[in-house]
Order: structure tokens, then C-alpha cells, then sequence
């Protein structure tokens, strides 16, 4: 062991791995009474977390950061992979072992209106986990408590008070003082100011920064503000669909994006020099069920810059774009449930919603010049659905108008010199990426 480290310190050995996560898949519903598709809300993660970094961890509503963050730390089951803390498997521990371990490793929540007990006075609310664990004598940890409201910021005769008779911003400072209150060395911060006004936001984000200097503490940050990302993170994953679709420096990915997905969502954000001449990108629709997501890349569906079969590389923007749709409408009705009233209808040979096929080719191919070798596809697909055959169609487009981003899941390619890494088949010398962006949305 070399000198550095024997020297007690809270400063921290770079690069040094805290956590490991390798192919981590979280699934909600299986096994469940309805015989329908599990919710799969993380979906093969494989990432590293340093010792004494942030981590932050963004993309939209629902694309599984919490499931993530939760997993992590064993509030939610793993359905499979390894979550490696200091090298134990800890998916794998139970009983006392996992009681035991659970000090290290804690949580802030989002809402501090609603993680708090508001039967339980501050003091009782941040000495829970202590009583739980046994910590030391009943003195000491009520001894313990006074110190961590004083490390929050809080003061002494807050102990006999209660949540509700706190703002939001000193309910947040609660909730990190219970979760501080174990000693851990990681904290999941599952968008710990959202919820909270703006000029609140950043005290609390200060004494967070401040904790994790004093306390050489690790942090997940779940945020979906990317500016508070970009100013409090080291690192940054950017996750959609239960993927990591590109992971790595803060600064760097945020001035120079690899993954589409990541080009997309940061070209959303408003841009603060308005000289600057960077394309805004406006995806179309919506994230896929994450019960039944894309075959091959999970943004494939929505992806600007997908890759086409190279038989239609040379198909105008507007007709790709209206065949995209039709692709999403068809396999939006393929997975829709018909309800009673439509099945009966179909039975009965009458009307139903589902039967429009006609007009939705008019809307999205009507004003287009559509040429033969795409005209019978579409003529083919809407035989499928005239015969209800929605499964057959969604395929025999794959089939046709698919790629490879529409059949393999990529690869996690390394893309900058600092280790980053983006999951995109575009990363591959044959799909170099396209001099610009297809603007995939209709106009
Ligand atoms: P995020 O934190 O990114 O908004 P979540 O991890 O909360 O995403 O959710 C990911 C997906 O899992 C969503 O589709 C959500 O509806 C679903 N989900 C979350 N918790 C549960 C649960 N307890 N049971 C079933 N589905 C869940
Ligand atoms: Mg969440």
C-alpha cells in the first residue's frame, strides 16, 4: 500500500470505484396475476461510481432514475445483474448482512413534504435510523442528533418541533440529516431540490456540496434540471427507456454530446448565448411503454439520427418522416387493448377504432409523392390491419423500412479520450454520423 493511502484522509483516491453496477435489470409486475408484459424500468445499466464523486443521472419522466437510484441501494429487488459495493454483490445480501450494510448506503427524497412522519418530532425523525441500528447508547445518539441538525444548519430546540411546522427547504435539510445520520459513504439523491423554490434551491444544493467535502461522502444526483446537473456533477448518465445512453466527464458532455438521445435533450435546453447558431431539436411523440420497448435501440423509435436501410437513402425527409409516423401509429395500435365494447363491434363485423386505416394514410402520405417501391409496402401493412392483424404489420414495416437500429442493440462505444462512452450504432465506422440532423418531426 503506498504511503498516500495509508494517510487518513476525507480526500479521495482518484478514480478509485465505489460502486459497480453490471447489466442491472429492475422489473416491475412479474409474475403478477395479469398474464401482461413486466414494466422493465431499468433495463441493463452497467456503470462505475467513484469513490467521492457525483454522479449525476438525468433524462425524461419515467425512464427509470429512481428505479436506478433504488435498486442501487436495495430499497427496490434486482430482477438480475450485480450491484458491487467495494466488490460485495450486494443484490445478493439478506438478513443481518443486508441490515448491516444498509448504514452505508441512504437516501434523500424528492418530496420532503411527503418522506416525512409528521407524527414524529425532528429529533425522533432523525434518530430513527440510529434506534433501528442499535447505535450506541440512547445519550449518545440523542448527542449525535444535536450535532447533525447543527451540520444541516438546523438549531438545537428544532429537536422538539414538527415537519409541518417547517418550509420546504428545512424539511429537505431534515431528510439529509436522517439520511447523514448512519455515517453512510453513498447517498442517492433522488432530485433532492426539485420540489423546492428557486432561491432555496441553491442553499440546499451548497449544503449538499459542503456534506460531501466534509464527510468525503459519494453521490448519485437524480436531477431532470440539467443546469443544476451541469453545476453540482462530475459525471453525468444520461438514461432513456431503462438504458444509460451515454455516461461520462460533466463538462465534456454537456459542450460536446456523442449520443443522440443526449444532442437532443440538451438541445432543448435554452440557449444562453443567443448568437449561437446550434439546431434545436424537437423529438417527436412520446418514450415507448416501458412494457413493450423497441426491439434493438431503445431510442430508436424517436431517433434523429437513425440510420435508414441504405435502399431508401435517397427517400426526401418528408415522406421518411410520414413513413416513421405511420410506423409509430401502427405499432401504438398494435399494443393498444381493445376494449370490450370494440371487440364485440369487431365480432358484429361493424366500426371500430380500429378500422381507420384508410384515413390515416390519407393524413400522412396524402400530400406526398409516395413512389411504387414504398406504396406497396404501405398497401401490404394495410391489408394486415384490415385483417387485424396489427402484430403482422408492425413487423412487416420493421421488415422493410428497419435497420439495424431498428433490430441490434448497440454497443457502448468509448468516445472521448476521458473514458466516455455512448450507446449508438452510429459509432460505427460504416454509420459514421451524418453531416446534420434529420429533423424527424412532422411539419
Ligand atoms: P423516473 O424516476 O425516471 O421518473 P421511475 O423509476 O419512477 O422513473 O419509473 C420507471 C418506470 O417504472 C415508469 O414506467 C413507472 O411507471 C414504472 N414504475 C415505477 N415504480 C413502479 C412500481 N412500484 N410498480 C410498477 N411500475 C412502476
Ligand atoms: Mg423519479
Amino acid at each position: 500500500m503506498s504511503e498516500v493511502q495509508q494517510t487518513k484522509s476525507v480526500s479521495v483516491e482518484e478514480g478509485e470505484t465505489l460502486v459497480k453496477v453490471n447489466d442491472l435489470k429492475t422489473y416491475y409486475g412479474e409474475g403478477g396475476l395479469i398474464d401482461s408484459n413486466p414494466v422493465k424500468a431499468v433495463d441493463g445499466v452497467s456503470l462505475d461510481i467513484k469513490r467521492g464523486e457525483t454522479l449525476g443521472l438525468v433524462g425524461e419522466s419515467g425512464c427509470g432514475k429512481s428505479t436506478l437510484g433504488r435498486t442501487l441501494i436495495q430499497l427496490e429487488n434486482a430482477t438480475s445483474g450485480e450491484v458491487l459495493f467495494d466488490g460485495t454483490d450486494v443484490t445478493e445480501l439478506s438478513g443481518a448482512e443486508l441490515k448491516n450494510w444498509r448504514r452505508n448506503s441512504q437516501m434523500v427524497f424528492q418530496d420532503p413534504e411527503s418522506s416525512l412522519n409528521d407524527r414524529m418530532t425532528v429529533g425522533e425523525i432523525i434518530r430513527e435510523p440510529l434506534d433501528v441500528h442499535d447505535w450506541k447508547t440512547p445519550r449518545e445518539r440523542r448527542e449525535h442528533v444535536r450535532e447533525l441538525l447543527d451540520v444541516v444548519g438546523l438549531r438545537p430546540e428544532h429537536y422538539y418541533r414538527y415537519p409541518h411546522q417547517f418550509s420546504g427547504g428545512q424539511r429537505q435539510r431534515i431528510g439529509i440529516a436522517r439520511a447523514l445520520a448512519l455515517e453512510p459513504e453513498f447517498i442517492v439523491l433522488d432530485e433532492p431540490v426539485s420540489a423546492l423554490d428557486v432561491s432555496v434551491q441553491a442553499q440546499i444544493l451548497n449544503l449538499l456540496e459542503d456534506l460531501q467535502d466534509e464527510f468525503g461522502l459519494t453521490y448519485l444526483f437524480i436531477a431532470h434540471d440539467l443546469s443544476v446537473v451541469r453545476h453540482i456533477c462530475d459525471r453525468v448518465a444520461v438514461m432513456y427507456l431503462g438504458h444509460i445512453m451515454e455516461l461520462g466527464d460533466a463538462e465534456e458532455l454537456f459542450e460536446n454530446p456523442k449520443n443522440p438521445y443526449t444532442i437532443s435533450l440538451l438541445s432543448a435546453i435554452p440557449e444562453p448565448d443567443p448568437t449561437s447558431d446550434r439546431e434545436r431539436i424537437t423529438l417527436r411523440g412520446t418514450p415507448p411503454s416501458p412494457r413493450d420497448p423497441p426491439k434493438g435501440c431503445p431510442f430508436s423509435t424517436r431517433c434523429p439520427m437513425k440510420i435508414r436501410p441504405e435502399e431508401f437513402e435517397d427517400v426526401d425527409v418528408d415522406l421518411w418522416v410520414a413513413i416513421e409516423v405511420f410506423r409509430e401509429v401502427v405499432r401504438e395500435r398494435s399494443r393498444a387493448e381493445r376494449s370490450a365494447t370494440d371487440q364485440l363491434k369487431e365480432m358484429l363485423g361493424m366500426e371500430t377504432r380500429f378500422s381507420d386505416i384508410g384515413e390515416i394514410r390519407q393524413e400522412l402520405f396524402g400530400g406526398l409523392n409516395v413512389p411504387r417501391n414504398i406504396e406497396k409496402h404501405i398497401e401490404e401493412t394495410a391489408g394486415y390491419i384490415e385483417n387485424n392483424d396489427d402484430q403482422q404489420a408492425r413487423e412487416y414495416l420493421r421488415d422493410v423500412f428497419g435497420s439495424i437500429c431498428d433490430t441490434d442493440e448497440p454497443d457502448d462505444f468509448v468516445v472521448s479520450d476521458t473514458g466516455r462512452f455512448s450507446h449508438c450504432h452510429r459509432h460505427l465506422d460504416e454509420y459514421e454520423e451524418p453531416d446534420e440532423f434529420t429533423p424527424y418531426t412532422m411539419r
